[in-house]
């Protein structure tokens, strides 16, 4: 999907508000009809329809008939669009440049700010997990089932927003966290390669301690990282230190199967190890022995558990997240 940042300029700003009130209206309503649109805007009848109009044309919002009524919904451009515009107006993001990467669950692109420093933009976009996987949990969405794909995206985006900002608090090597506005994150960039990409490296027995000993630290600090692979840790151009990414899928060490995450990103990273540079090391961490005596973490940095986010939000992304399902390349 494209991102266009002059789009930003040329909305009027009866659009723009229109457009508000369609994202307003799709809390509720899978197809928002035009009349709950144009009463939400303030506006009148006649204008909010050549407004949608205008908005469906820049592929904004989606025309839908069904049986009971016609009506709009928001398009991930109109949710990529309001995001944006809320970055813009807090000025932490002036232009949009290339897509860097496309994720499973994502697409990167590089913006800068009005000084022409570079960042990172993550969208999450949940939207695109199986069917099935959704529709599995239809019982925890209840009555939003329908804004699934909304309603989950901004939840991976809080949730990958708050380990990012504990973790930078607490000095583990993460990207600088900058502001985030519904389903994206801003962020700095890295100057690094993923770990995927290097072939060759001076010291591979330092580079494997110090991503074992990471992943003890997240231990000791309550957390699994839950992806921990070659793909998701990136390898600084100037001093070879690593710098991990990717949170949406953080793992409390108190969660039933803690262990088996735990074990899944050490071997990652063994096997890894072992098929890229023929190392390999007879030591590598333990779940147990990487809590305390009383099997648990030194301290919490599990923002989750902190902040009182629900059950059933959290059993939500867990059950959608394709990681889930993912074991080690
Ligand atoms: P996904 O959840 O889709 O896997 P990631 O957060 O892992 O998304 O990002 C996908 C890719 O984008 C990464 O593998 C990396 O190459 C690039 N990337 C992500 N964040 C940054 C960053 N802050 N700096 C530089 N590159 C990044
Ligand atoms: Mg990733």
């Amino acid at each position: 999907m494209k991102l266009d940042a002059t789009d930003l300029r040329y909305l009027s700003s009866d659009e723009f508000r229109v457009l508000t009130a369609a994202e307003m209206g799709s809390k509720n309503h899978e197809v928002v009809p035009s009349a709950l649109i144009a009463q939400i805007s303030g506006l009148r009848g006649g204008g909010v329809n050549k407004n949608l109009g205008e908005l469906a044309k820049r592929n904004l919002v989606a025309r839908v008939q069904n049986m009971k009524y016609d009506g709009y919904r928001l398009t991930y451009g109109g949710y990529d669009y309001l995001a944006l515009r809320a970055l813009s107006k807090r000025d932490t993001v002036y232009s949009v440049g290339n897509k860097i990467g496309v994720g499973k669950e994502s697409d990167i692109y590089v913006v800068a700010d009005r000084d022409g420093k570079q960042m990172v933009l993550k969208l999450h976009r949940l939207g695109r997990v199986s069917f099935r996987a959704i529709k599995n949990t239809r019982d925890y969405l209840g009555k939003r089932k329908h804004a699934s794909w909304m309603y989950m995206s901004r939840l991976a985006a809080q949730k990958e927003w708050a380990f990012m900002k504990v973790l930078h608090e607490h000095g583990f090597p993460v990207p600088t966290p900058i502001d985030q506005s519904r389903h994206c994150i801003l962020m700095s960039i890295v100057d690094a390669y993923p770990l995927r990409q290097i072939s060759d490296h001076p010291n591979p027995g330092k580079l494997y301690s110090a991503l074992m000993d990471l992943i003890v630290r997240f231990a000791r600090a309550g957390l699994i990282h839950g992806d921990f692979n070659e793909f998701n840790i990136l390898i600084t151009r100037d001093t070879g230190a690593a710098v991990v990414i990717d949170f949406p899928q953080m793992v409390s060490t108190s969660h039933p199967n803690a262990e088996w995450y735990f074990n899944r990103d050490v071997e990652c990273i063994r096997k890894f190890f072992k098929r890229r540079f023929r190392y390999e090391s007879a030591l590598y961490p333990r779940f147990r022995a990487s809590l305390n005596e009383e099997g648990v973490p030194s301290f919490s940095l599990d923002v989750v558990a902190a902040n009182g986010w629900r059950n059933k939000d959290q059993q939500v992304l867990e059950d959608v997240s394709p990681t889930k399902m993912l074991s080690c390349h």
